[in-house]
């Protein structure tokens, strides 16, 4: 989730409390059934280092123990974790959220899933966005569904990745799951960007959600800081909100 605007500021604020949202969640459908069989390829599209666990660690975890064959894609390098970092320290946060990324998605992944980093400057999604959308568009074709951020999360890289994989998966015909992460934390659920019909919840088994415990755990740069100067990106009352093993998603009724 992390990185930049609003991330800053906001994240060290205490947010909505878990109780906004709760209700809403549990009283949402869950799906019945996947999309997918045991043996389709499908794929998350990240937009940093953690936000496959986060926002679809447990859904990822079911899928890869059915069977399906799972590609992770992480958009940004991750790299602009904490503002004021040099770039030196930059580049060296930028490489141990990598390995944290093969570590997570080991926490998730049955079948020797692999990631896919594309490297764009974190921050700079939205610069890039033509790009990421042709790149998504590369992965996807033959896939069963994809899951990708919810183009609404009140994030810019998060909103450029989540418009430019709606785009692909609209180009390529796969069935799009969209993840929020940042919608618990700041916004109310009668607010109108929320699309509330579209809500499913993935209500996730013990094991499931031990397993996206883990794969968050992996992420170590994110919840303790390595500079001394600023706290964590994750910080207790953030991770609260994704330890409920309610896995909220938004699926477009004409996807
Ligand atoms: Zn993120």
């Amino acid at each position: 989730m992390t990185d930049q605007l609003p991330a800053a500021t906001e994240v060290t604020a205490p947010g909505l409390p878990p109780s906004r949202w709760r209700p809403r969640l549990e009283a949402a459908p869950s799906p019945r059934l996947l999309p997918v069989t045991a043996g389709d390829p499908v794929t998350v599209i990240a937009p940093h280092p953690d936000d496959e666990s986060l926002g679809a660690g447990g859904l990822l975890h079911r899928l890869s123990t059915a069977g399906c064959t799972p590609t992770v894609v992480i958009v940004t390098d991750g790299a602009a974790g904490y503002p004021g970092a040099t770039p030196t320290q930059r580049r060296e946060l930028a490489r141990s959220r990598r390995r944290e990324t093969w570590d997570a998605i080991r926490q998730l992944c049955r079948k020797g899933a692999q990631p896919v980093f594309f490297d764009i400057p974190d921050g700079e999604a939205s610069a890039h966005e033509a790009e990421v959308t042709e790149r998504i568009a590369a992965v996807l074709p033959g896939n069963g569904l994809v899951l990708a951020p919810w183009p609404e999360d009140p994030h810019p890289d998060h909103q450029a990745v989540g418009r430019a994989a709606r785009l692909a998966a609209a180009r390529t015909g796969v069935e799009l799951w969209q993840y929020p992460i940042w919608m618990r934390h700041s916004i109310q659920p009668d607010d109108p960007r929320v699309p509330l019909a579209d809500l499913t919840v993935v209500c996730l088994s013990t094991a499931e959600r031990q397993a996206k415990r883990r794969a968050i755990e992996a992420h170590a740069s994110q919840l303790r800081s390595p500079f001394p100067d600023f706290g964590p990106v994750l910080p207790e009352h953030v991770l609260e909100l994704f330890a409920d093993g309610l896995e909220p998603f938004f699926v477009p009724r004409n996807s």
